[in-house]
């Protein structure tokens, strides 16, 4: 007899509610959950990955252990003896920073590793600390913590009640929000256009979202910064500056005000590619609606300008009154507060990464330093890695380099499910008790989320006797390497989510949850200035000296050769979601996407064909991949999606090497920064391209 098993999605940041049906542990159909108080029924194709992933024959149920080419299985206890011994004796022979570690994008999709990993980087001492962060959106935690005093105090598009929806560099069709949990986006910006609001987006891809935007405009990559400076120096120009309720705790308005000074549309115009004249109507009209919101991910965080970017989004929303009200941008009111008891500090720039001297920030170092860090000879070189749920081959830049790097490793150990790209190199892997299997708690993504929601979801399976949970691997590995005697007392993550529950602002808890397998709806977003704020003195600051001295870089020109005259972008489908996907059959079936997106005339003067293989060199290498010409393009710039290069030697990925594509970040480049925060720039990386 089939049962019914209600769930959250947690495979990207829209946390869906799932229905699925199943009967002796054979998954039968998943489908969106009505009743769910948020998503209200609305899943995209990547949920039915869920049962791809249970099933995957690819997937690891016990620890493997290289020995040359084979991968042996062995016990936990010998794995965990084997790890202990290998760091202590590097970190004994060569010190704590000789062991590093990089966490993947699905560590924050798990509340288990979520609340546990923090206390494996207590125990490793080491400043050696990588994540995805700093190849996606560490610019919009560098401007939140100037500007508001904590990294993940990140406002919100309140994008079901606004008039106006400026959109930079996202595509939240294909990502489903992103920094923005809003399942169901299409409907909810459907919406603003039926309530007789409007959606404007800009990008240098008409993308998917542009089906549903009322305009869209191409702008050239990484020139967002002059076109959001064109805007303010528009909005003084037309007296549209109104910060409202926020005017008694907010300073740095007439900073804005000169600096925007000779940042004018007419100066933007060539430097973005959109008129002066469509730049000025955009801040009037942005100025002058009832509410209205600026949003911007992707595009303009991976860029070389991505801190100042997010400075001037949250400032454009916060000059024109847009901030802290409905409609605009707001911060939420999780139930599970992960900044109940946060405090205003410094993070920045506490120490830097031994070869390039790239700042720490929020103590982790920028992922573009990481191949450097482990090839380059000298006191305090790493030796050993280890990785938790990431694949930094395919996905940071320079993915070659990074290969390179790895072979070079006295040991590494992966934390994973998979034999991919990168955990290829291990020595150890442990795979952990995944997806189904589990249970979850959105602890991030509620924070980032156009309403206030609680929800738990219980395993549906058991885990596979003998495997483990990704907390019991985190909390078995710190145990040890604190060299604590006592035995160890596991403390699964649903005690810590009970108590920030009933301790938190609506005194839930878990029991609660537990008789909502549907949800809690707990409002809209509101208003909470200042009290939220989390700097020292309650203020907002809209011209902070660290993001106000980066404006030099601006001056200096940036030099376009000849020997590089595209510029590349990435993409993504709705059906990929980073590179661990692709081995989910029914995500990567049919059409190959894995394609350069060209430029029709761009092709024509290149005498390029559709589906003719074309070569694209940069500066760090090069792949052949094949042609896709279209109109969606801006003229100049050509588009990969990131997340493919499943075909080399040794991966155990069999669904994915049938879809192997190429890997973007064989052509990124880890020199190209924002040189202020490290993160990684992929918009804009130069490249030419051959026919083949
Ligand atoms: S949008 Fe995201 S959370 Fe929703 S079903 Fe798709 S992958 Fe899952």
């Amino acid at each position: 007899m089939s049962e019914i098993h209600y769930r959250s999605c947690n495979l990207c940041e829209a946390i869906c509610g799932i229905e699925i049906k199943h009967a002796d542990g054979v998954v039968l159909s998943i489908a969106g959950d009505k009743n769910d108080s948020f998503s209200r029924g609305h899943i995209c194709p990547k949920a039915l990955a869920l049962k791809d992933i249970y099933e995957d024959l690819n997937r690891l149920k016990s620890p493997v252990k290289r020995i040359g080419d084979e991968w042996r299985e062995i016990s936990w206890e010998a794995a965990f003896d084997e790890i202990e011994t290998r760091i202590k004796d590097v970190q004994t022979r060569f010190g704590r920073n000789a062991v590093a570690i990089f966490q993947g994008n699905p560590s924050v999709h798990n509340f288990g590793t979520l609340l546990n990993s923090g206390d494996l980087l207590k125990a490793l001492k080491t400043q050696n600390n990588f994540s995805a962060t700093s190849v996606d959106q560490l610019p919009h935690h560098f401007a939140a913590w100037t500007m508001f005093g904590h990294p993940l105090l990140m406002p919100i598009p309140d994008v079901d009640r606004t008039d106006y929806f400026l959109i930079l560099g996202a595509n939240p069709l294909a990502s489903n929000g992103s920094l923005m949990t809003a399942p169901d986006i299409i409907n909810r910006l459907e919406n603003i256009k039926k309530r007789g609001g409007k959606i404007v987006l800009i990008d240098p891809r008409r993308t998917e979202t542009a089906r549903v935007a009322s305009e869209h405009f191409f702008i050239k990559p990484s020139s967002d910064v002059f076109l959001l400076l064109a805007i303010v120096n528009t909005l003084f120009a037309e007296n549209l500056i109104n910060p409202e309720q926020l005017n008694d705790f907010t300073d740095g308005v007439e900073t804005l005000r000169e600096i925007s000074n000779e940042f004018t549309p007419e100066t933007a115009e060539n430097l973005t590619g959109i008129s002066a004249v469509e730049i000025r109507r955009i801040a009037i009209e942005f100025g002058a609606a009832k509410s209205a919101v600026c949003y911007g991910r992707m595009g303009v965080s991976v860029q070389k300008f991505g801190s100042l970017c997010h400075w001037l989004i949250n400032s454009i929303n916060i000059l024109t009154g847009n901030f802290d009200r409905a409609g605009g941008a707001m911060f939420t009111a999780p139930a599970f507060d992960l900044l109940a008891t946060a405090k205003s500090a410094n993070i920045f720039n506490r120490w830097q990464s031994r070869v390039r001297k790239l700042p720490e920030f929020m103590g982790e170092l920028p992922v573009a330093a990481l191949s450097e860090e482990i090839a380059t000879d000298g006191k305090g070189q790493i030796k050993v890695l280890m990785t938790s749920c990431g694949n930094p081959v395919l996905s940071t830049p320079n993915g070659g380099a990074l290969e390179k790097a790895l072979e070079t490793l006295e040991f590494m150990v992966s934390i994973d499910i998979y034999i991919n790209e990168t955990t290829k190199y291990a020595d150890i892997i442990l795979p952990p008790a995944t997806g189904l299997e589990t249970s979850h708690y959105d602890v991030i993504f509620n924070l980032f989320a156009v309403r206030n929601q609680a929800k738990y979801s219980a395993p549906l399976f058991p885990k596979q006797e003998n495997a483990k949970y990704d907390w019991e691997i985190f909390q078995e590995l710190s145990h040890r390497l604190n060299g604590k005697d006592a035995p160890l007392n596991l403390v699964p993550p649903e005690v810590k989510l009970d108590f920030g529950l009933k301790f938190g602002r609506y005194q839930m808890s878990l029991e609660e949850l537990r008789k909502n397998p549907h949800g809690v709806d707990l409002g809209e977003l509101q208003p909470c200035l200042p009290e939220r704020l989390l700097t020292e003195d309650k203020r907002i600051n809209l011209a902070p000296a660290l993001l106000v001295k980066d404006l030099e870089r601006l001056k200096v020109e940036a030099k376009e050769t000849d020997e590089f005259p595209f510029a590349l972008i990435g993409r993504r489908h709705l059906r990929d979601n980073n590179s661990w996907l692709h081995n989910s059959e029914i995500l990567v079936k049919g059409k190959n996407r894995c394609t350069i997106l060209v430029n029709r005339m761009d092709a024509e003067n290149l005498g390029f064909e559709n589906g003719g293989v074309v070569k694209v060199t940069s500066r760090v290498g090069a792949v052949e991949i094949p042609c896709e010409i279209s109109d969606k393009i801006m003229r100049g710039v050509v588009s990969i999606p990131h997340g493919y290069g499943h075909a080399r030697q040794g991966v155990r990925l069999d669904v994915a090497r049938n879809h192997a594509g190429v890997s973007l970040n064989d052509l990124t480049d880890e020199r190209v920064i924002d040189e202020l925060t490290g993160n990684a720039a992929f918009s804009n990386v130069r490249v030419r391209l051959e026919l083949m």
